[in-house]
């Protein structure tokens, strides 16, 4: 029996999130839900407290988290998403950010040669430490003299720490991605600990090495190079926005957010709380369904996993899908089309 966390959030979080819970549930598996709906947005606003202790301890009691989004017009302040999915990540640790982008179909590749549209990768992102870990300031705030300063924390731990996840994931090659020509420090921490787990791993996998603005441009130029990347915080978050378009768009990529060493793991799709189309019923379940996919094979159910996979690549192939595929059904007739195809 394992336990799933299920915070569907904001926005379009629950509309997705609902698709991928009777997804799970359509497999009659051996889970337990345990639904915290009331973390929202909607709690930050009037009671100023999105998760409580008692909320944070029940996520931590279960195995695993099904994630919708959290972020609201309304709420201006960073701190709410402080509280929720930024406490989640770093008082779990979950250290790996793990974002796979698969081409579903020919028609969703923007690139206009049939050769290099083929998309099977996986983008390894650092994701707690980084540009994103808040050490900086502000000096003479409002003055023409102001100066904002944003520090980049890398540490050999965390570095090491996802690179070597990175090692054990690959099927066929590793590629690291920095910007060590121009960020000195951090940038050479990551080469050395880069080199190190090369001569640990020996010839199993073929090794590269590019900087980010490179990656970038060969992502867009042939994509099929590419098997496993693993880079920091903030250019994972970047390339993988770009990894997502190059399969279909926001709406199909999923997440894990792992700690390998607990196996621990918080699961959501890469989109946010899409407010523009919140509440109209045409977001699109896929990036939630198999960020669930991805929560069965890290719960040993990969079978099940498989299934799911196949399931929405056949449904989103023969065009039984939301608008941003080309579809026209609703979020919940998508989501039915994939369990009746499961
Ligand atoms: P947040 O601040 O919560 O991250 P955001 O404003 O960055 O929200 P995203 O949710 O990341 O917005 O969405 C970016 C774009 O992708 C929006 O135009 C949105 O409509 C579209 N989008 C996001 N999720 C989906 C989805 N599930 N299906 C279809 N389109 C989506
Ligand atoms: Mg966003």
């Amino acid at each position: 029996m394992k336990s799933v966390a299920v915070i569907p959030g904001d926005g379009v979080g629950p509309e997705v999130t609902r698709e991928a819970v009777a997804t799970l549930e359509a497999l009659r598996l051996d889970l337990k839900f345990d639904h915290l709906d009331h973390v929202n947005a909607g709690r930050w606003l009037t009671a100023g407290v999105a998760m409580t202790d008692d909320d944070f301890e029940r996520v931590r009691a279960s195995d695993c988290v099904l994630f919708g989004a959290v972020g609201d017009p309304r709420v201006t302040s960073v701190e709410y998403a402080r509280q929720v999915l930024l406490r989640l990540r770093l008082e779990l640790d979950l250290y790996v950010n793990h974002r796979p982008a698969l081409l579903l179909h020919e028609r969703l590749s923007p690139l206009r040669d049939p050769d290099r549209r083929n998309v099977d990768l996986v983008v390894v992102r650092e994701n707690t430490e980084g540009l994103y870990v808040g050490v900086g300031g502000v000096l003479r705030r409002g003055t023409p003299d102001e100066v904002a300063m944003d520090q980049e924390v890398n540490t050999r731990l965390g570095v090491s720490r996802v690179i070597d996840y990175a090692f054990r994931v690959a099927r066929r090659a590793v590629c690291m991605v920095d910007k060590s020509n121009a960020v000195k420090h951090g940038g050479q921490l990551w080469r050395r600990c880069w080199s190190e787990a090369t001569a640990k791993a020996g010839a199993r996998l073929a090794t590269s090495h590019l900087y980010v603005d490179a990656a970038a441009m060969r992502l867009v130029a042939d994509p099929s190079e590419f098997d496993v990347i693993v880079t920091n915080n903030s250019y994972g978050d970047i390339l993988s926005d770009l990894t997502a378009q190059l399969v279909g768009g926001m709406g199909v990529a999923a997440s894990a957010n792992l700690n390998p060493d607990t196996g621990f793991g918080l699961f959501e799709p890469v989109h946010g709380s899409a407010p523009d189309i919140a509440g109209q019923g045409v977001a699109n379940p896929v990036g939630a369904i198999l960020s669930a996919a991805l929560l069965l094979r890290s719960q040993g159910y990969g079978d099940a996993a498989t299934a799911v996979e196949q399931a929405v690549a056949s449904t989103v192939a023969a065009g039984r899908c939301t608008p941003d595929l080309g579809g026209s059904l609703s979020t919940e007739e998508a989501g039915r089309a994939i369990r009746a195809e499961l």
